[in-house]
């Protein structure tokens, strides 16, 4: 069942037309990775304290919209790594998202919930409740928490707890196909097999954190969001939803522009960077 999951997402990434630059017809996305956390992984109660006490579990998911008969066994999580033709348009930006970065934001966003959609409808088919958590219409945002901006469902968390990748300098996760990405998930109370966190530390794949070095996507803000202390969200969500959509949306076409320069440009953005030491 777990590589008839796989194929699910990987095929609708591979034929869907929202999956492509409609005027093209090339790809916003490679191939997907997909892994698969246990509902009950001790993760997800830990999230509630480093999160916050508002993020869900999968449970609380499923009950939200299923009631408390259903529990949830599975959080199937993906990863859209983003085509290299695209992170090369971003590479030479040193402002403002290239309109290539822009157009596989926004557009690559809806076909990432058309998927969303598209796998809770197949798993229903076959007999299972299933729930995106990000398409609910409790999901909510909160600006203002300990840890800055946060949500009820974290797609990052998600794919950390399904041995997807781990955390990084600025925030984002870093993937085996690297860091320049989208990314989603699905609960289920089908049971899958859980895919083994290999990591270390939840922030191995990032240089600064593995080797202390790096540092490349500090130079690479725009507005000063990143320092060796971390990241800013909030001026980083300032500049991605309000400076840089001023700035570029209407003449792109789009209504979300992301940025993506931290993740363009840098030695993650492809791949887990190798850095220095063998460990
Ligand atoms: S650019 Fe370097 S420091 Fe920044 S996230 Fe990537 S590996 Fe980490
Ligand atoms: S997404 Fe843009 S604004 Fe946000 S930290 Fe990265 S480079 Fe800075």
């Amino acid at each position: 069942m777990e590589e008839q999951v796989r194929s699910v997402i990987a095929r609708f990434i591979a034929e869907s037309p929202l999956a492509r630059f409609a005027e093209s017809g090339e790809p916003y996305f490679d191939e997907p990775l997909v892994g698969f956390a246990a509902a009950d992984d001790p993760l997800f109660a830990d999230y509630k304290r480093i999160i916050g006490p508002f993020h869900r579990t999968p449970d609380e998911v499923l009950l939200g919209v299923f009631g408390p008969e259903y529990r949830a066994a599975t959080v199937i999580s993906w990863v859209l790594p983003i085509t290299l033709a695209v992170r090369m348009s971003n590479r030479p930006e040193t402002r403002f998202p290239s309109r290539a970065w822009a157009l596989a934001r926004n557009f690559g966003e809806q076909c990432n919930a058309a998927l969303r959609r598209h796998l809770t409808g197949w798993l229903e088919e076959q007999g299972h409740k299933a729930v995106a958590p990000q398409l609910t219409s409790s999901w909510q945002e909160f600006a203002d928490t300990p840890v800055g901006i946060a949500s009820t469902w974290s797609e990052r968390h998600a794919a950390y707890a399904a041995g997807l990748g781990t955390f990084s300098l600025n925030d984002a996760l870093i993937t085996p196909k690297g860091i320049a990405h989208r990314c989603g998930s699905v609960v289920t109370d089908l049971r899958l097999t859980p895919t083994p966190r290999t990591s270390p530390h939840f922030r191995h794949n990032c240089l600064y954190y593995r080797e202390g070095t790096c540092g490349a996507c500090i130079a690479r803000c725009p507005v000063d969001a990143l320092s060796r202390e971390g990241h800013n969200k909030n001026a980083c969500r300032a500049f991605v939803y309000g400076t840089a959509v001023d700035a570029v949306a209407a003449r792109y076409g789009v209504t979300a522009t992301g940025c993506g320069l931290c993740q363009t440009g840098v030695p993650c953005e492809g791949r887990i960077p190798p850095g220095a030491r063998r460990d």
